[in-house]
């Protein structure tokens, strides 16, 4: 199997409106698709136009969760189908806010990346402890345990990635050491290769978790780390080409 390019994702999260589809437009005009894939994954109501603003360029669009059913009475959710149908192309699923504020577990992320693969969305599946866990030395536990949990049999084969994202680094200008970041990334290979066999040795381990122009080429070329699933500097199109450009 060959190494996919580096991924680097930007989850926009609960922020943008129709103006902001510029940014996006300023990221698809400038980024040079050779060197890596890029995604932007906007709230669920702005997938549509910004999928019609980036056609014909290279930039992917993801959603930020998607329901584990297809259609039914779930009030307030989507699916995975409807987002796909809305022009996206990946998901964010098992992301430590969604875990924390609505109890998203294991076993729940897991069938939530089966309907994506159901719906033919490439899942970015998210891992990651908590400072009271890591000040407890159970991080490589945990992250284990939530790579296991998470990832479904039938992603055998697929396309997809895991992104590393200690809790405590979101949002918070806080990042691991490259150390501690290549120590938890090669945790997660292991288990992946473990779980996948040859795909295992691929598939691409994201970092998120405050980065930003002035560290992401650090990040980016620690060992095992292939790619950024990036927060608050991917709202400003500036910014997140600087870290696209770090590469
Ligand atoms: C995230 O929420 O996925 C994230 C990485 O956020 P930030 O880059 O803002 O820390």
């Amino acid at each position: 199997m060959t190494t996919p390019r580096p991924l680097i994702a930007g989850n926009w999260k609960m922020n943008g409106l129709a103006a902001s589809l510029d940014e996006a437009i300023e990221v698809a005009g400038s980024v040079r698709p050779v060197d890596a894939r890029v995604a932007i994954c906007p709230p669920a109501v702005l997938i549509h136009r910004m999928s019609e603003a980036l056609k014909g360029t290279s930039v992917l669009v993801g959603g930020q969760d998607a329901h584990w059913d297809d259609r039914g009475a779930f009030t307030g959710d989507v699916s995975a189908e409807m987002l796909a149908d809305a022009g996206a192309q990946m998901v964010i699923l098992g992301h430590s806010e969604r875990r924390a504020a609505y109890r998203e577990t294991d076993e729940i992320v897991a069938r939530k990346v089966e309907a994506a693969v159901r719906a033919g969305l490439e899942p970015i599946v998210c891992v990651g402890e908590t400072l009271a866990e890591r000040e407890a030395g159970d991080t490589l536990d945990i992250v284990t345990r939530q790579v296991r949990g998470s990832l479904p049999p039938v992603l055998a084969g697929k396309p997809f990635s895991v992104a590393y994202e200690p809790v405590w680094a979101i949002g918070s200008g806080l990042t691991p050491t490259i150390d501690q970041i290549e120590e938890v990334h090669r945790a997660i290979r292991d288990t992946l290769e473990k779980m996948f066999g040859d795909h295992g040795r691929t598939i691409p381990i994201l970092y998120g978790g405050s980065v930003k122009p002035s560290n992401a080429a650090e990040i980016l070329h620690a060992s095992e780390v292939g790619g950024a699933l990036v927060g608050g500097a991917s709202l400003k199109a500036q910014d997140f080409l600087a870290i696209i450009r770090a590469l």
